[in-house]
């Protein structure tokens, strides 16, 4: 049927009812159909998804997800905002990551700065006009720095480890040797202990299929604690989490959960999946590489070298997790003495901290001995 007697209501909900395919429930999809209606153009318009969070009454990842469900279906645009250090203008001319370049020169001002994807460039999405016709006057400065103000915006770095992202948009990169300043990211290591030995006991089938029932284990894991896999290296993962205290969160069941793992397979001791994992925090550029986003820097190269000093079911983490509030009373938790070691390529002396999440005090006797 032709669409000239729907209603601007049925418009916007035909297009939402395409958000079920991605796992948006209907109740949701009737509340951004009521949204994407009612509230003023100005809301719609370059919109900190922030407010759209707070509309729906759920959580910043969440509305992520269902924007970026809605970016694939048309439903919005996406828009990249470089925020200028020097005069705080904002140059929203970014509909694609491969327009953003390590330095950005800011269009009103002309100061040259380094693209930092925490702290200067935000997204926001617009309502495609197709779905709702946006007056001119929808473009209201004031009204969204005051939306800024309140609600914080959401950074580049946020949409860019949200695994849905990735997964829907996996030709969104940077252009070759364009990189992106990462100011704080926490980057996990594991690494399988003794898993040469596995495949020799078990032979090459049944270790695959072990190794490969691990890797489903942490990346729901990882996914679970709002992190990201940047790539996995032979048996070992690689992980990244804007929040520090969600990447140990992550270690930690990550050990409890492989615990568990082999106690239902009924594997003999010998043959227990176990990890050892290394967690390290700091500063990094995000680079394309292989069509795919990754991390590099002195902070990346700690975690994979501080991960090489951890133990079987062990967690080794860097002085830097202390910085984050939320982390350092975690780790204050544990009775643990700081190693200063010399890790082979980093040029200063790095203190760690070793965690045995599977024998930590508190826990139940079934998980509190493992190991024999
Ligand atoms: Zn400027």
């Amino acid at each position: 049927m032709f669409n000239l007697y729907k209603s601007r209501r049925q418009v916007i909900a035909d297009a939402i009812a395409a958000l079920a395919r991605y796992g948006v429930a209907s109740n949701l999809q009737e509340k951004l159909t009521a949204v994407f209606d009612e509230q003023p153009d100005r809301e719609l318009y370059r919109t900190n998804p922030r407010l759209l969070a707070a509309h729906l009454q759920i959580p910043e990842r969440q509305i992520l997800q269902i924007l970026v469900a809605a970016l694939r279906e048309g439903i919005v645009a996406l828009n990249w905002e470089v925020e200028c250090p020097a005069c705080g203008g904002i140059d929203p001319a970014h509909q694609h990551l491969n327009e953003l370049r390590s330095l950005h020169t800011c269009p009103a001002c002309k100061t040259i700065h380094k693209t930092d994807a925490d702290d200067n460039v935000r997204v926001t999405v617009t309502l495609d006009a197709r779905l709702r016709k946006l007056k001119d006057t929808a473009d209201d400065l004031p009204f969204r720095q005051r939306m800024d103000r309140r609600y914080g915006p959401v950074s580049a770095h946020r949409l860019l480890t949200l695994p849905t992202f990735r997964q829907l948009f996996p030709k969104e990169t940077l252009p070759p040797n364009e990189s992106l300043l990462i100011r704080r990211v926490a980057i996990l290591f594991t690494d399988l202990a003794g898993s040469t030995q596995l495949y020799s006991r078990r032979g090459d089938t049944k270790a695959y299929e072990l190794v490969h029932s691990h890797f489903d284990l942490l990346f729901r894991i990882v996914d679970d604690q709002g992190g990201t896999v940047v790539k996995t290296i032979g048996d070992a993962v690689m992980a990244a989490f804007t929040d520090p205290h969600a990447a140990l969160q992550a270690a930690i069941a990550m050990h409890h959960q492989l615990h568990a793992l082999n106690q239902s397979l009924a594997l003999p001791p010998t043959d227990w999946l176990r990890l050892k994992i290394g967690i390290n925090a700091g500063p990094c550029v995000s680079v394309t590489l292989n069509d795919r986003l990754d991390y590099f820097g002195s902070t990346v190269n700690t975690a994979a070298r501080v991960q090489s000093v951890s133990h079987a079911d062990g967690i080794t983490v860097t002085e830097e997790l202390r910085q984050d509030p939320a982390t350092q009373a975690e780790l204050n938790r544990w009775p643990t003495q700081p190693r200063i070691l010399q890790l082979k390529g980093i040029d200063h002396p790095v203190a760690v901290l070793d965690l045995s999440p599977l024998t930590a005090p508190g826990l139940p006797a079934a998980i509190a001995k493992p190991v024999l």
